[in-house]
């Protein structure tokens, strides 16, 4: 399994807060010229059926995915799953149960953004809702784009839905132990999602990647389309120094909103362990013809 495969294992669909079709991504990432793909959806694996049967019929290798959110040190941490038993009963039970607070949190967002004068959010976010158990707070920045607050998601995001702002909730998401040991007890891989993103200390990065190791993770994206040129090279660096298997994807939601397509970033540097081969025995092959 080389590391020059075009992988991209991080995307969502409409089964979470992405805008495509599992169907649609799959002719998407075959058109792009991906060569194995995962679906990721946010703490939801019901995409996963429908993701691997349209990639197999288009002749592209499939991988189980999930992305968990977590909480640690205070902060949202996203660990993707990739390779698990999509049957397994642990893991979907415990999807269930962090998926659980998303209901609660969006009336809670909803009811502080009417206090800035922005009503029926809930009701308008619920209009962009493909699965009703998946309310994000991406659903909430499209209907605030929708009714002119804002011009674009990044904008909302950075006036509104982030941390200090008016439209943001707290939130208890699954332990960093839980997320791991669900995906790997389900025969997969655990794999930090964009660790540039989080905006930790050197200490609480130290401690993220220490912990998440210890509780069995064995991956880390190192070419996401959440990283600059520097930090791939950077999170490289780190999946040496801790002895991690590197992942690559493109994080891609929407043609009209991600900045990085499917398949299109660059490739995995050479000497690192890609993912795949961690997980090779569960790739989804489409049948030799
Ligand atoms: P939630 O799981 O409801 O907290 O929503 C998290 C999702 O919001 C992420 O997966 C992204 O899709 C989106 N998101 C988070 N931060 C930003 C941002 N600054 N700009 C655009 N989208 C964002
Ligand atoms: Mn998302
Ligand atoms: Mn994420
Ligand atoms: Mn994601």
């Amino acid at each position: 399994m080389p590391t020059y495969l075009n992988a991209d294992l991080h995307c969502h669909s409409v089964v979470s807060d992405g805008t495509l079709t599992p169907e649609a991504l799959a002719v998407r990432a075959k058109a792009n010229g991906v060569e194995l793909w995962a679906l990721t959806d946010h703490d939801e694996i019901g995409g996963q059926q429908r993701a691997a049967a349209a990639a197999l019929a288009l002749d592209l290798a499939y991988l189980t995915g999930v992305e968990i959110s977590v909480s640690f040190a205070g902060k949202t941490v996203h660990i993707v799953g990739l390779g698990f038993d999509a049957q397994d009963a642990t893991l979907k039970a415990g999807l269930i149960a962090t998926r659980g607070g998303r209901g609660q949190r969006a009336m809670e967002m909803s009811d502080q953004l009417a206090r800035v004068g922005i009503t029926d959010a809930y009701q308008g976010a619920l209009k962009f809702v493909g699965n009703p158990e998946l309310i994000s707070r991406t659903h909430f920045a499209r209907f605030l784009v929708e009714n002119g607050t804002c011009r674009d998601t990044n904008e909302v995001f950075r006036k509104y839905l982030t941390d200090g702002k008016p439209g943001f909730v707290e939130h208890r998401w699954a332990a960093l132990k839980e997320a791991v040991s669900w995906i790997t007890q389900a025969g997969g891989i655990a794999v930090i999602a964009h660790p540039a993103r989080y905006g930790f200390s050197a200490n609480e990065e130290y401690a993220l990647f220490s912990e998440f190791k210890t509780h069995g993770g064995r991956g880390v994206e190192v070419v996401t389309g959440s990283h600059s040129a520097a930090e791939c090279l950077r999170y490289a660096d780190i999946a040496r120094e801790f002895g991690l298997a590197a992942s690559r994807g493109s994080d891609f939601h929407s043609p009209e909103e991600s900045r990085t397509d499917l398949g299109t970033l660059p490739l995995l540097s050479a000497d690192l362990t890609p993912v795949w081969e961690m997980v090779h025995e569960h790739i989804q092959a489409p049948a030799p013809h």
